[in-house]
């Protein structure tokens, strides 16, 4: 999952969508709003969410094709899908999970209700929760505050660079291909080459300065976040 999980809202009704887009943002999550199933698919085909609410009535295809389909195609068949809809029977709610949904909610429900379950799907998808500070090399990184520091002074990164050095810091001295950097930093690359990697790990030595040296080009093998680069960091000056 990515640090900051987004959610695809596929929903017809705009005031329901609204609500809980407004409360996933107030929650530390990306929400993106599709109307109806062509919306949700360009959006799917764009970029992969974390997760996705969808709505059962919809104009045109409903809910549960769109859950059937998603659930057939690689890109998207492990993606946490919770169904939202208005008809509460136990039929409805069998269907949807033999669609492929992980979880239902009946319509109405409670913003609260709709976080506990969105959270409980995604800690049931992804094990690891939003982890500890880590600090190497004085370099330090807050996954909560998004807050990255190199001896006490704060640094700017943008947020593919956050994502590549929390991986990278969170799983150090390892080497990791450019590959295996992209399945675990971006998480669906159909549309990104390899070559993307090397221009966010240029961006992301740039952006930490002095403490880049910690980040070692592995030739013909990838990258190295490493607390004993070859070069030594200096700490005083
Ligand atoms: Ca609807």
């Amino acid at each position: 999952m990515r640090i900051i999980p987004s959610v695809l809202v596929v929903e017809d009704e705009a005031a329901i969508a609204e609500l809980i887009i407004v409360n996933m943002k107030h929650n530390g999550f990306r929400a993106i709003w599709a109307m109806d199933s062509q919306g949700a698919q360009r959006e799917i085909d764009a970029a992969v969410p974390d997760l996705i609410l969808l709505d059962w009535m919809l104009p045109g295809e409903s809910g549960l094709a769109l859950a059937k389909r998603w659930r057939a195609d690689a890109r998207t068949k492990s993606v946490p899908l919770i169904m939202l809809t208005a008809r509460g029977d136990e039929a409805d709610r069998v269907a949807g999970l033999d669609a492929g949904a992980d979880d239902y909610i009946a319509k109405p429900f409670s913003t609260k209700e709709l976080l506990a379950r969105v959270r409980a799907v995604l800690r049931r998808r992804a094990p690891e929760p939003i982890g500890k500070a880590i600090s190497i090399g004085g370099l330090s990184l807050d996954p909560e505050t998004y807050r990255v520091t190199f001896n006490e002074q704060s640094l700017k990164l943008g947020p593919t660079e956050f994502k590549l050095l929390y991986y990278f810091m969170g799983h150090s001295e390892r080497v990791h291909s450019r590959g295996q950097l992209l399945d675990q930093v971006w998480g669906d690359h159909v549309y990104i080459e390899e070559r993307t990697v090397d221009v966010h790990v240029k961006r992301l030595r740039e952006s930490i300065g002095r403490a880049g040296v910690m980040l070692e080009t592995v030739r013909g093998a990838g990258y190295r976040f490493t607390a004993n680069p070859h070069v030594a960091v200096s700490m005083s000056d």
